[in-house]
């Protein structure tokens, strides 16, 4: 077995611990394995094992990649910051887009769909209101709902931008215990906004490497982990 496989398979474990841990059905949880600045092969060969989400954080990385490995029927996963002038290479690319954060991102995904086509989103919430980090804060999230609401940007339709839930990338992410408590607050904020807007927003992506297993406890439908599985990121794209 390649330490590859290995850590991956070490990942696997640990979710299913957690799964089982928190009482939710074993399988429930999409791994989404992160492999920005890993090369194409490292994904390959964990997709012949049966990997089949994975997330990358830059589009021109992302693009040539699901061009080299169009073949292999990935679940292509956006995590990273998304500029406006981006939108054309994210819009109906990806299974889920993780960070949509402004209007201007929404009214540019949406121009940039082909006609019939859909997008799949998560809204980033900057739970911690950190300034440093992208997403919306809480405070504005029920105001920018209501906005891409009625400008018709998002909806639940088999068409189009459709809002499936949210995603966090917390204070003290990666660090277990410290991540915990922001996780549940994601959740409940996902709850109340699911009431309100008369919404699903089923799904819920967050943790990672160092704190998934906090994650999974706390309602995350979705973990995104890199390092645990691909080892330390090199500090450039490999090819
Ligand atoms: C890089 C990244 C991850 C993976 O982080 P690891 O600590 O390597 O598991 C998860 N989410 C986002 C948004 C990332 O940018």
């Amino acid at each position: 077995m390649t330490a590859l496989e290995e850590r991956w398979r070490r990942v696997l474990a640990g979710k299913e611990e957690a799964e089982r841990l928190a009482g939710r059905p074993r399988g429930s949880v999409c791994l989404v394995a992160v492999s920005k600045f890993h090369p194409a092969s490292d994904i390959a060969a964990l997709r012949g094992l049966g990997q089949l989400d994975f997330g990358e954080n830059y589009m021109q990385e992302a693009r040539a990649k699901q061009q080299e490995l169009a073949a292999l029927g990935i679940r292509w996963h956006a995590i990273g910051a998304l500029q406006s002038n981006k939108a054309k290479d994210a819009a109906g690319r990806f299974h889920l887009l993780h960070t949509l954060g402004s209007e201007s991102l929404a009214r540019a995904l949406a121009r940039r769909l082909p006609d019939g086509a859909a997008q799949d989103v998560l809204i980033e919430v900057n739970i911690g209101e950190e300034p440093q980090k992208a997403g919306v804060v809480p405070a504005d999230l029920p105001a920018f709902l209501e906005r891409l609401l009625q400008e018709d940007l998002i909806s639940e339709k088999e068409t189009g931008l459709r809002l499936r839930g949210l995603m966090c990338l917390p204070p003290r992410c990666g660090e277990g215990e410290q991540a915990r408590p922001w996780f549940a607050r994601l959740r409940g904020i996902r709850d109340e906004m699911a009431q309100r807007f008369g919404m699903k927003l089923p799904e819920l992506s967050m943790g990672m490497s160092g704190d998934y297993r906090q994650a999974i406890e706390e309602g995350a439908t979705i973990i995104r982990v890199g390092t645990e599985i691909f080892g330390p990121r090199p500090i450039k794209p490999q090819q």
